[in-house]
């Protein structure tokens, strides 16, 4: 009977020692499990951030619509971009690498139709070059980092804000919410 007792007391503490392990095992599949999946994010945000160098990378990663926009230099068609009437608070960023261009904050309503902006996130995000094309002269913006072609600024802006119009193709830009 004594021994009896003693074969139960051992084998009660061989299985919650087992039980232990298994959770031990579960927990630490779990976390490796965690691990690897932000791995996987992080990798596929920044290949989604990558920035192509050659002619055949962008026509890879972008649309032939989006090609033609930010890498032609061309324009959509007015009221016709997902962005010209959209009024969800975020983050404005550059199609073609990600970089951050315009706050939904200093998005206003132009009537041209095309998305327009009175100000950038970051002067050094936005760069600006004298457009001389079809007999006018301009100041086309482009992505600071990639060089897309964004769209061009005018001096017909809120006059209570930066007086200033950044009249930007829809099809250039992409948004990240902030609600
Ligand atoms: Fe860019």
């Amino acid at each position: 009977m004594f021994y009896k007792k003693i074969l139960y007391i051992l084998l009660a503490l061989y299985l919650s020692n087992c039980s232990s392990k298994t959770q031990k095992n579960i927990t630490s599949n779990l976390l490796d499990f965690n691990k690897n999946s932000t791995d996987t994010n992080s990798t596929q945000k920044k290949e989604m951030n990558k920035t192509p160098k050659t002619q055949e990378e962008w026509k890879a990663k972008l649309t032939p619509e989006e090609y033609y926009v930010l890498r032609e230099k061309g324009t959509e068609r007015p009221f016709s971009g997902e962005f010209e009437n959209h009024h969800e608070k975020g983050i404005y960023v550059c199609k073609g690498c990600g970089t951050e261009l315009f706050r939904s904050e200093t998005k206003f309503d132009a009537h041209c139709g095309w998305p327009s902006f009175y100000e950038g996130i970051d002067k050094s995000n936005i760069k600006e070059i004298v457009d001389r094309s079809h007999g006018m002269i301009r100041t086309e913006v482009t992505c600071a980092k990639c060089g897309g072609h964004l769209g061009h600024v005018f001096n017909d802006g809120p006059i209570d804000k930066t007086g200033l119009r950044y009249c930007i193709n829809s099809i250039s830009i992409g948004f990240v919410s902030k609600e």
